[in-house]
């Protein structure tokens, strides 16, 4: 079953087919301190994808 997690960054190891597959995510703050918008926040498990590179987290 996907996860309930959809995510458009495809170039994540955890990306299948638009859902998140790991087990669980951190969402962090990125700048200040104010998040006004979506803008304001990324994905701290994003691990890329290519051959020689290994996810970091489960
Ligand atoms: S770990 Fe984050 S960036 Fe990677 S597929 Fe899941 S939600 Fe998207």
């Amino acid at each position: 079953m996907p996860s309930a997690v959809r995510c458009m960054v495809e170039d994540c190891v955890y990306n299948e087919k638009l859902h998140c597959s790991a087990a669980s995510i951190l969402v962090k703050k990125i700048g200040n301190e104010i998040v006004g918008t979506e803008r304001g926040t990324c994905c701290d498990t994003f691990s890329y994808q290519s051959p020689d590179h290994k996810p970091d987290h489960s």
